[in-house]
């Protein structure tokens, strides 16, 4: 998308991982495939805890709108693939949650997914998105990189801030295989967006003091990952021949 065209692509995409928080957190029972996982955004959603502090409430809530929309996938519903299908609740889930919970506006959601969609180019452009070339670190990683730029940028920090951010959410990741259990984007899939949701957040809070410091740049970490991705064993990028998908099986 360049120019004019751009910006109402953006509103649709924004309006499309709305909707996937929405329904993925208005839904229940047990996702299909056979793993018998059942959907638990809206437990995490509503199960506030007794005395619960507000980082506690954070992270609760932002983990509830990475399960919902992660669920919609599972369940084969409309979600928006940022960068992949796997790897769709880390962006959509902090995004709202930065929309609802922080009350930032919709106009600077839609920049801050602009930059979120510019760090995934690069990403694909010089790497891989897909789990099946290089790995968990290639769908999850970039989401991750992508969703700590994103924050960044909406929280107005500077170009080498929003840069370092998404190099120490990639880098984080650099190593991570995919093994989803039963080839069905469940097991570990969904917990884990969740996970490299609130790890953005972390990214952004350390890039924001030591961006001033910082020794690797978002270039360098991308060419690792990819050099990585290539020299993993097959085992883990997507087959589900190795990792959790074994032991798992093995139970
Ligand atoms: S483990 Fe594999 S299928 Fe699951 S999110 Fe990661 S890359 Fe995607």
């Amino acid at each position: 998308m360049e120019g004019s065209s751009l910006r109402p692509y953006l509103e649709r995409i924004w309006e499309a991982m709305k909707t996937s928080v929405e329904r993925g957190l208005a839904a229940e029972g047990i996702l299909p495939g056979g793993l018998n996982v059942a959907r638990k955004a809206k437990l995490l959603y509503e199960k506030r805890c007794y005395n619960e502090s507000a980082d506690v409430t954070m992270n609760r809530v932002i983990a509830a709108y990475a399960y919902a929309v992660s669920e919609e996938n599972a369940d084969e519903n409309i979600v928006v693939t940022s960068p992949t299908c796997g790897s769709c609740g880390v962006l959509p889930s902090v995004m709202y949650y930065m929309y609802k919970d922080r009350g930032f506006p919709e106009n600077e959601i839609l920049d801050a997914l602009a930059v979120a969609g510019l760090v995934g180019n690069v990403i694909r452009t010089n790497a891989s998105i897909s789990g099946a070339e290089c790995g968990c670190q290639a769908e999850i990683g970039s989401a991750c990189s992508m969703t700590a730029a994103a924050v960044a940028a909406l929280y107005k920090l500077n170009i080498d801030q929003i840069e370092y951010s998404a190099e120490i959410a990639m880098e984080h990741n650099l190593g991570l295989t995919c093994d989803p259990v039963n080839g069905l984007v469940q097991i570990p899939c969904i917990e884990r967006n969740a996970v490299a949701a609130m790890r953005a957040i972390t990214a952004v809070n350390l890039s924001r003091f030591l961006y001033t410091t910082r020794k690797i740049s978002f270039d360098e970490v991308v060419a690792t990952m990819y050099r990585t991705g290539l020299d993993m064993d097959e085992k883990y990028r997507e087959t589900s021949h190795g990792g959790l998908a074994v032991i798992y099986s093995r139970k």
